[in-house]
């Protein structure tokens, strides 16, 4: 069978024109999720926090974490006059902590590009850091009825389905294509796009699922062409695969008084801006640092993955309990020649502080 062309996909969306979108909206309202928390608002700032917190993250994870920003962050100017350190504590656990240096970053350039006031065009709103076309559709669309589509994974692999599309996502000319059909199967009706939008990360998320989606039961049934063909499971089409690779890291896991060592991250790079323990690449650099007589003290602790998108890091925890002042002392100095930005932290104090969600786990059991 021949691939499908740019302009049948344009075709096949005005065939299901206006159908599609009316479906979509009619089924949204009588079937789809009403329940969450940043559902049915017209805030930009709402909007935009739940979709950062969303990518990459799973409903039920954020859900406990939307409502902790909000208390803490009740509006964008709170968000922006925080202290960094504050956002990266309150997201610790979320993962992809970019997300939460841009959060910081955007809501500063609200404050002080736009007067603390959300820009309404898709196009301003991707000016401010962190805010892609997918993110900036979604509050453009939920929070001022701009016609405009969203294009996250979930929507690819949906309209990819329902359009028949089976050319490469991975080819930047057939992603494009899609986004232009996405356009013209959008709803011409006013009012109607925020429960449309709504509507295509409802059926995504409950019906169109990446394995074995539920085509009895979705509103597009009879005008899916992958349905039609038999075979939804092969859309979307993706051939390049994510490269992954692997790393190795000792963790110095210091305790002095009830209180570990702690050293902040640099800028970039995995963890950039959290505090965690000091990180080594290998074990003898590590055993040089403490020297043979505090290297035979040490309690290895089980080695663990942490799976990152692009990389399966292995971590080893080195755990030693200092019991001697000028020891403590000794390899504070020697810590804080590698990292000035080292310090002891309380355990009790531990939740105050960005720790990356393993780390968090390891030192508070
Ligand atoms: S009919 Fe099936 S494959 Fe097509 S959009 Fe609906 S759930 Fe997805």
């Amino acid at each position: 069978m021949s691939a499908t062309s740019p302009a049948r996909l344009l075709q096949q969306a005005q065939q299901v024109t206006p159908v599609l979108a009316e479906r979509l909206v009619a089924w949204q309202r009588q079937e789809g999720r009403h329940h969450l928390p940043w559902q049915g608002v017209r805030d930009p700032y709402r909007v935009w926090l739940s979709e950062i917190m969303l990518q990459q993250t799973q409903v039920s994870t954020v859900l406990g974490y939307f409502e902790r920003f909000l208390q803490r962050f009740p509006d964008v100017q709170a968000l922006a006059a925080a202290p960094l350190d504050d956002v990266l504590t309150l997201w610790s656990g979320l993962g992809y902590y970019s997300r939460a240096r841009n959060l910081h970053r955007c809501a500063q350039a609200v404050v002080s590009q736009h007067g603390g006031v959300f820009p309404r065009s898709s196009e301003a709103l991707q000016s401010l850091p962190g805010i892609g076309p997918s993110t900036s559709a979604a509050i453009a669309a939920f929070c001022f009825d701009e016609r405009i589509s969203i294009m996250d994974g979930n929507v690819k692999r949906v309209l990819s389905r329902v359009l028949g599309w089976d050319q490469d996502l991975s080819v930047k000319t057939h992603e494009r294509a899609l986004w232009e059909a996405a356009q013209a199967v959008l709803p011409a009706r006013e009012g109607d796009m925020p429960s449309y939008t709504q509507g295509l990360m409802d059926l995504g998320a409950t019906l169109c699922t990446q394995r074995k989606p539920a085509c009895l039961t979705c509103p597009w049934s009879d005008i899916c062409q992958a349905r039609v063909k038999g075979d939804p499971e092969r859309y979307p089409v993706k051939t390049r695969k994510l490269k992954r690779s692997e790393r190795e890291s000792w963790l110095l896991w210091l305790q002095w008084q009830d209180q570990v060592w702690l050293q902040q991250m640099p800028d970039k790079g995995v963890w950039a801006g959290l505090w965690t323990l000091p990180l080594l690449d290998d074990e003898q650099t590590l055993m040089a640092l403490l020297g043979d007589k505090l290297g035979a003290l040490i309690e290895p602790q089980p080695r663990t993955k942490h799976v990152l998108t692009h990389l399966d890091w292995y971590l080893n925890p080195r755990r030693l309990v200092l019991g001697d002042a000028a020891v403590a002392a000794r390899l504070q100095r020697s810590l804080t020649e590698m990292a000035s930005s080292g310090r002891w932290v309380p355990v009790a104090d531990l939740d105050n502080w960005g720790l990356p969600a393993p780390l968090r786990r390891l030192l508070q059991g």
